[in-house]
């Protein structure tokens, strides 16, 4: 390490060990695991709320981040800081999302073996940022040669186009990430970012074809007609307004003041040429982009026969045009349903709110399809096939537990995601916990927790759990409803401890569930789902005639998005909620063979405010991230445990016989010193390595009786 560096970090040093002796009451301890009273609630929130104060937005639970979003520029992310943490042991500096970046990157270069940080946290909870400042500290601090700077670029430019056609502006987020997004890193054995790869969960498609009140369709829709040149615009038929477009004026908010969507379409235009995008490639996108706008505004009108035309055939025109498909063929589709008798074909017209359906349902099912080429599409320029022997760092951007006044499918798939990894974390935590032990020759106390198997089990079980009584609904044959499926829940899982409905619950129910309303009890509390929509929802149908037209489409990406197998197979295709189950299998595989790091973001108020700390929002918050029970776990038996050398060489000056130097092994200056400032037996245990301390009021003593 440089000197000037070296001085940096002392200085930095030095000022949070004056903080952490004089102001301990004012700052609060950076890391969790030394409250004293560590089971308290109240405890936890008021050290939370005094760091937040003094702008100190993280704060560790053992390696474990807790960030709390700052809503304001706190400059803490400039070229200096990222200079600071890089190569710094974790402890000896402040709590940082670079730390967290930085420990893992180094454990991976030297242990050669793949991380993976899990950020989560509610919406507008800073997920995304956190990630993005992981990823720029890597670019920047990481080693690089000029022939892979490309790789590097790419990693960082996926980012923008993902968001454009994945992120929203919600009541709750002005960028809100619509899906979930787990990205690999890939380093060769020096070190350097090579590539990666980028898998995604469940985008909400449903907002394409609607938006709340407040609430936009994705950017992409806005930088487009904002910054697309006159010409793109009149080659796609699109007008300069999105008041023009239907699923873009039913939100009323088409203008964001943090957003500047001219600007991004800059932005991503830009990396799109550097990501590998030629121009067939942007036509095609940009043809389908403009597709779904011109869907829109398809009207249907029913004739005096109950028959459903298009009275305006211009839309229909422009879409069969971009997608490169027959008009008359899609005009029908939109309008009729092909029934298949026996041998014979036979077309059943579409009454109005099922013209609108398949209307929708297209629009969905294109944009839907394109978002996962577009994924698939990134992933083939940031493939790098000269390094077989690659480590990587996964970074997982996803949502966090949600519960809202009403709760209905997406809600329900992604609670159960949140299930599956609060799972891991804690088998995790206890498993490396457990090895730690071992490994440092120190008995195992075994530490009570909450196993939460069983709620995964009755939301995953085959055939007993409530996606595969779901997809049975759905599979049924005469009119299966929401409401027979949750008959039928009631039936197959009325008696689980932790499935509520009206009739099981009785009317003394504690909190009233309505009717067509389930409650399951979460790991983290209680949420009730409205069963309205879930079989739609996880049946996802596009009707064959549609998925038929545009299976004869001449654009390249929906020719490759929708196939004739997918016609030709009989098998019903897997539905949505399978599909989700499996992918978050999947995920938990990914994760599970990795080193894990977690960052937990909190959203300090919901009007986007800086400085305001809303204790009723927080608190829920802390509740259903899981953090008291994770700092329960990891504080159960003792509260802090260094490294032999690295204790000494913090402590060393308080003992005249390890000061200014200790010339025999770590483990006996260790003794030396803690001999020499009186700890008692039963405060610590000497490991192999490691010192570890039970209760924090020795360590504080230690501190404080430590001169810098
Ligand atoms: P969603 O689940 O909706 O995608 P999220 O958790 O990803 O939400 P972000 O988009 O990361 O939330 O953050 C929301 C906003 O909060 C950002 O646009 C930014 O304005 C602010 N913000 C988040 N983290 C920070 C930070 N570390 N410093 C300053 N501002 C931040
Ligand atoms: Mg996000």
């Amino acid at each position: 390490m440089d000197s000037k560096k070296e001085e940096m970090r002392r200085k930095h040093i030095k000022l949070h060990m004056e903080g952490a002796l004089t102001a301990r009451d004012k700052v609060g301890v950076q890391d969790f695991v030394l409250l004293d009273s560590y089971t308290s609630e109240s405890a936890f929130m008021d050290n939370l709320r005094k760091r937040y104060r003094e702008n100190l937005i993280y704060t560790y639970i053992g390696t474990l981040l807790v960030s709390v979003n700052p809503y304001q520029e706190l400059g803490i992310y400039t070229m200096k800081q990222m200079e600071l943490y890089q190569g710094v042991n974790f402890f000896e500096l402040p709590p940082h999302v670079y730390a967290i970046a930085d420990n893992a990157y180094r454990m991976m270069c030297s242990e050669l073996n793949n991380h993976f940080i899990l950020i989560s946290g509610e919406s507008g909870a800073g997920k995304t940022e956190a990630s993005k400042k992981i990823l720029q500290y890597l670019a920047v601090t990481c080693p690089m040669t000029e022939s892979l700077q490309i790789a590097r670029d790419r990693l960082l430019l996926s980012n923008p186009v993902l968001e454009a056609f994945g992120n929203a502006k919600t009541l709750r987020n002005d960028n809100s990430s619509r899906f979930g997004k787990y990205m690999d890193i890939q380093f060769d054995f020096k070190g350097i970012p090579v590539g990666g790869h980028i898998i995604s969960y469940l985008i909400e498609k449903s907002r394409v074809v609607f938006q709340n009140h407040g609430e936009r369709n994705f950017h992409i829709f806005y930088q487009l007609l904002e910054g697309g040149e006159d010409d793109l615009l009149s080659y796609l038929g699109l007008v300069r307004s999105t008041q023009a477009y239907f699923y873009l004026n039913q939100g009323r908010c088409a203008k964001v003041t943090s957003i500047d969507d001219k600007n991004d379409w800059e932005t991503v235009v830009k990396a799109f040429s550097i990501i590998d995008f030629n121009e067939t490639d942007l036509e095609n996108l940009f043809g389908i982009v403009a597709s779904v706008l011109h869907l829109g505004n398809v009207h249907f009108v029913e004739d005096g026969d109950g028959c459903v035309t298009i009275p305006d055939n211009s839309q229909i025109r422009w879409i069969a045009k971009l997608l490169g498909i027959h008009l008359s063929a899609l005009q029908e589709a939109l309008t009729y349903r092909k029934i298949e008798a026996k041998s014979e074909e036979v077309l059943c017209p579409l009454n109005i709110d099922l013209s609108v359906y398949s209307r929708d349902a297209m629009a969905k099912a294109i944009y839907g399809r394109t978002f996962t080429w577009l994924v698939n599409k990134i992933n083939g320029s940031l493939a790098n096939k000269d390094f077989t022997r690659k480590t990587v760092i996964g970074l997982l951007d996803i949502y966090g537990f949600e519960v809202f006044d009403k709760n209905g499918f997406e809600q329900f798939c992604i609670n159960y995601c949140n299930e599956k990894l609060q799972q891991l974390l804690i088998e995790m935590t206890l498993k490396a916990e457990q090895i730690e032990y071992e490994l440092e020759g120190i008995e195992w106390e075994p530490i009570q927790y909450f196993n939460n198997k069983i709620i995964c089990d009755l939301v995953e079980e085959k055939h007993k759990g409530i996606i595969s009584i779901l997809d049975e609904e759905c599979l049924r044959p005469g009119t299966p409803t929401d409401l027979s499926f949750l008959e039928k829940l009631e039936e197959k899982v009325g008696k689980h401890a932790h499935f509520q409905t009206r009739k099981l619950a009785g009317p003394k129910a504690k909190k009233r569930i309505s009717w067509l309303e389930f409650r399951l009890l979460h790991y983290a509390g209680e949420v009730t789902y409205c069963a309205r929509g879930f079989l739609e929802k996880n049946n996802d149908l596009l009707f064959r005639h549609l998925k038929k037209v545009l299976c004869g489409s001449k654009n390249g990406i929906i020719k490759e998005c929708f196939h004739v197998e997918e016609l030709e197979n009989r098998k019903r295709p897997t539905t949505v909620g399978t599909q989700f189950k499996n992918s978050v299998a999947n995920l938990i595989n990914i994760l599970m063979s990795k080193e894990p790091s977690y960052i937990r973001c909190i959203k300090p108020n919901e009007g986007k405010e800086p400085s305001k700390f809303d204790d009723f929002l927080i608190r829920h918050q802390i509740k259903y991230l899981g953090l008291m029970e994770h700092l329960r776990v990891r504080r159960a038996g003792f509260a802090y445990r260094r490294k032999y050398e690295h204790f000494l060489q913090r402590y060393k000056s308080l003992c005249p016989d390890t000061w200014p130097h200790w010339h025999g092994s770590p483990l006996e200056g260790v003794e030396k010193l803690i001999k020499y400032i009186g700890y008692k037996p039963e405060e610590y245990k000497l490991g192999r390595t490691m010192i570890f301390i039970r209760f924090p009021k020795t360590l504080f003593a230690t501190e404080d009786a430590f001169e810098f």
